[in-house]
């Protein structure tokens, strides 16, 4: 992403006045440290067309919960192969917490494998991770985790970014 551009600041300025993280989201997807991200509310045809003048893919999933139900998510993704992957695996189907759904999940969002199986076996375990780093991420990080530190740094530019706008 061109972070000089105009247009991209217009966009990101304008999805953060909707809400800070759906900006921050895009942004992260936009850069493909998220391969892929999901909203989970459906969101108006002004602000996935903001999303695409940022060069996101966007598409709108229909799922159901247990109480039947129906919800719409909105996924976003610079990949086509995700964004079908994520619709061909989960579009009308329940949501779930399963092992397999988190990491299928994991997989798509960009979190590291090590703190997607760490959070399976003990949600929120005490990881380390300072509060102000742990706070700008969308997983939470194992313990020790070797691959979060080499994330931490595009995660606090793109955060550091966002908030300047
Ligand atoms: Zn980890």
């Amino acid at each position: 992403m061109d972070f000089g551009s105009q247009k991209l600041q217009d966009c990101a300025k304008a999805l953060k006045e909707i809400d800070f993280d759906l900006a921050y989201l895009a942004l992260l997807t936009g850069e493909g440290i998220k391969p892929l991200s999901r909203w989970e509310k459906a969101l108006d045809s002004g602000v996935l067309e903001l999303l695409q003048q940022m060069g996101l893919l966007t598409k709108q999933i229909r799922r159901s919960v247990q109480t039947g139900k129906e919800i719409t998510e909105t996924i976003f993704s610079r990949l086509p192969g995700y964004i079908q992957l994520y619709q061909e695996r989960f579009a009308d189907t329940p949501i779930d917490k399963s092992p397999e759904t988190q990491r299928l999940e994991g997989f798509l969002f960009g979190y590291p494998a090590c703190c997607v199986d760490a959070y399976i076996r003990r949600p929120y375990a005490p990881n380390g991770l300072p509060q102000q780093d742990q706070k700008i991420l969308f997983h939470w990080a194992c313990t020790n985790c070797k691959i979060t530190p080499l994330l931490l740094p595009a995660y606090k530019m793109l955060h550091d970014l966002l908030n300047s706008y």
